[in-house]
């Protein structure tokens, strides 16, 4: 199987960066998050060079969905790095890790009016998603006083090849203001109290393995951007999304690099902007792309059992890798005691969760399995822990990070005390 450079096998066993898999899952048990904060700072340099060998105005918004944690945001912080933030919470940790509150964009279809308050509170600009939206915002910005400037959350009603519940930019998505909307959207905004429309926004979906659609919807976005700029929008920013997917098919999945992203998709925008004669900041979201590969999830065998078919029955399941069963998602697994062992039997890798649906890898060829021994599963970066949950009272896991020699916790585990400690003893009922 190919291995991305931070994962290499020694010895018999799966490394991740300078560290012995079975070694961190000995001191810090399973299961277990590991984060390689190197490959983090790879990923972002490659995608953020990529885009900057065309054009030098260019802002990178990491999409803190993906992956929360503090010390991933301080490390994208550190390089420079803005947030796309969808969440009150999100906003908060984002300006806590050290993010300028210039270089994040509060997204999101739904917002409360605290939600609009916090932002225009702390100056950051909010992707708008609708015309009540505007009208809540514009109130919320007059009474303290203050501007605010937005985006529009745009749909370029564009298909792409995904599975379906991660593309975002369809015609029938909950998401964006629709075409036919776009120009009284912002004629709205132009008009409206404390409010400067100074940006466009779209993001058409997530785990795009052809960069077509993206040069599709970045001609999309500059064709807007002319109407726009006809009717008196000032753009200082043009907000692409993010979405370029990695190669979870280790051998078989052929998925493009930041790089021929970046070539497929400046021209387009370049001509676009010259054309109109603006130069607004290209905005660029990616989550996925800079955190996938830097994460595995580190699991152990429970037990092996013979059925109708062969089961590993292992301690991680959809509760910390929802994936699978959410999106019917493939992760490749390496038996990180055996990795350099030869497959030799087809496996089905189960978690401990009470459904049948809890499968993190089917039919997989494998060398012998034992119980004791640990699995592990790669590709666990984005939308690994930040989707995990506590079903069946199940305390979520550690995360730590490695870098260089040293490992720590970013996070430590959870136990069931505090999972207890949010519950309330009801008043009517007798001690
Ligand atoms: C989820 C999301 C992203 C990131 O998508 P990836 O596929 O992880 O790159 C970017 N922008 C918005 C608005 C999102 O909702």
């Amino acid at each position: 199987m190919k291995l991305p450079e931070h994962l290499t096998i020694k010895d018999g066993h799966l490394m991740i960066g300078s560290h012995d898999c079975n070694d961190l899952a000995e001191s810090y048990g399973t299961p277990l998050y590991v984060t390689d904060e190197k490959r983090i700072r790879e990923n972002f340099t490659r995608y953020n060079s990529a885009l900057k060998k065309h054009y030098n105005n260019v802002r990178m918004l990491y999409a803190a969905k993906a992956n929360g944690n503090m010390a991933v945001l301080k490390t994208f912080a550190d390089l420079g790095a803005g947030a796309d933030v969808f969440s009150s919470g999100e906003l908060h940790l984002a300006l806590l890790a050290g993010m300028n509150p210039e270089n994040l964009l509060f997204n999101g279809s739904s917002k409360t009016k605290e939600d609009l308050e916090l932002a225009v509170d702390k100056g950051v600009r909010v992707s708008v998603d609708s015309f009540d939206e505007l009208a809540q915002l514009s109130e919320v910005a007059k009474a303290k006083g203050k501007d605010v400037e937005i985006s529009f959350r745009i749909n370029p009603a564009i298909d792409v090849p995904t599975h379906p519940k991660i593309a975002t930019g369809l015609a029938t998505s909950k998401f964006g203001i629709p075409a036919d909307q776009i120009l009284d959207a912002y004629r709205a905004a132009l008009e409206a109290d404390n409010i400067d429309p100074v940006g466009m926004h779209c993001h058409i979906g997530s785990q795009i393995l052809e960069v077509l659609p993206f040069a599709k919807a970045a001609e999309i976005m500059v064709k807007i951007a002319g109407k726009l700029t006809d009717i008196g929008v000032k753009l200082k920013f043009i907000d692409i999304g993010g979405g370029l997917g990695i190669p979870y098919h280790h051998d078989s999945d052929n998925a493009p690099t930041p790089e021929e992203y970046a070539d497929a998709v400046m021209p387009v925008f370049l001509e676009g902007i010259a054309r109109i004669g603006i130069k607004p900041e290209l905005w660029v979201e990616p989550g996925r792309n800079l955190m996938g590969d830097t994460t595995i999830l580190l699991t152990g065998v429970n037990s092996v059992k013979t059925a109708h078919k062969k089961f590993v029955n292992v301690d991680a399941g959809f509760n910390l890798l929802l994936r699978p069963a959410m999106y019917d998602s493939y992760h490749e697994v390496i038996v990180a005691n055996r990795a350099d062992q030869k497959p030799e039997l087809e496996y089905t890798v189960t978690g401990p969760i009470c459904e049948s649906g809890d499968i993190i890898a089917a039919d997989r060829m494998l060398p012998h399995v034992e119980r004791g021994d640990l699995i592990a599963v790669l590709d666990c970066g984005a939308y690994g822990y930040s989707m995990a949950s506590q079903y069946n009272c199940r305390p979520r896991c550690p995360e730590i990070m490695v870098n260089g020699d040293r490992s720590a916790y970013m996070r430590r585990g959870e136990t069931v005390i505090d999972i207890l400690n949010t519950m309330a003893d009801l008043p009517w009922v007798e001690k």
